[in-house]
């Protein structure tokens, strides 16, 4: 038995996904130093975490997606504005 996942692969029951789990880690990892009041640029944190830089592009717009008004774009970098 599989179940479809938000990742958008099939696993099986009781499987972790490890897609997943690697997103939340870069996530959390985004947000800290956004938090720090850091420039974030996604060619940095991209090769710090071995993924390719649309990668973080995708990150960084999940965030959005939840709320964080974040500031910037590819090439010059991202800022923290506060919560929406
Ligand atoms: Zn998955």
């Amino acid at each position: 038995m599989k179940y479809l996942c938000d990742c958008g692969e099939f696993h099986g029951y009781g499987q972790t996904c490890q897609r997943l789990t690697r997103r939340a880690e870069r996530l959390s990892t985004i947000i800290e130093h956004l938090l720090k009041g850091r420039v974030v640029r996604a060619y940095k944190l991209a090769s710090a975490m071995q993924v390719a830089e649309r990668t973080i592009v995708r990150d960084i717009n999940i965030l959005r997606r939840s709320g964080m008004r974040i500031d910037g774009e590819p090439g010059v970098g991202y800022m923290f504005r506060g919560q929406q």
